[in-house]
């Protein structure tokens, strides 16, 4: 928490704008914006949203051996 204390020794003046991941909105990095680098507390709701929703799209597939299983389904060999 020592951040905000510290002077701007070899900083750059103007202050430092990054773009949110979530909305694309360039706003001010600030150490004081406790979502950073989300400028607000919904963008980085939103962010773990997209990543909950990634994983369990993940989760949804189907296993190798599902897929194995049903390959074999349709393909027994006949002697
Ligand atoms: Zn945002």
């Amino acid at each position: 928490m020592n951040d905000t204390d510290r002077p701007d020794a070899g900083a750059p003046r103007k202050p430092l704008e990054v773009r949110c991941p979530s909305c694309g909105e360039m706003h001010l990095y600030s150490t004081d914006n406790p979502y950073r680098p989300f400028c607000s507390k919904g963008c980085k709701a939103i962010d773990l949203g997209a990543w909950a929703s990634e994983e369990y799209r993940f989760e949804a597939k189907p296993t190798r051996d599902e897929l194995l299983e049903d390959l074999m389904d349709g393909d027994e060999p006949r002697h």
